[in-house]
């Protein structure tokens, strides 16, 4: 009779809690060092790169567990955005030590 429900998509099965740690294949980056999920995604915007920051950085959201992490070492990001930070706000204090002397030099 009907072995198969015709509404439901064989290729396409729901989301069942058993699937929890799945691997996204369009993901190809490292693995989250928190829950161990291959599947994340990169964040649009960050509060501390703005966004471009996460893109030169290969920072990624585990879309399982939500920590943040670096794709390419599977690591902790947090070293870099530190150092990110540093060298962001260097040249922004650079540049505008020099727009500050320009203009006081007129
Ligand atoms: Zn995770």
């Amino acid at each position: 009779m009907f072995k198969d429900n015709p509404y439901e998509s064989p290729q396409a099965p729901q989301a069942s809690p058993a699937a929890k740690a799945k691997a996204n294949a369009n993901y190809t980056g490292a693995a989250c060092p928190n829950c161990g999920v291959s599947d994340a995604r990169s964040p649009r915007f960050t509060l501390w790169g703005g966004a471009i920051g996460h893109r030169i950085l290969s920072h990624v959201i585990c879309n399982g567990c939500r920590k943040t992490f670096n794709s390419k070492t599977g690591k902790s990001n947090l070293g870099n955005i530190i150092l990110y930070q540093v060298v962001v706000l260097g040249i922004a204090g650079t540049l505008g030590a020099m727009a500050g002397l320009f203009a006081w030099l007129g």
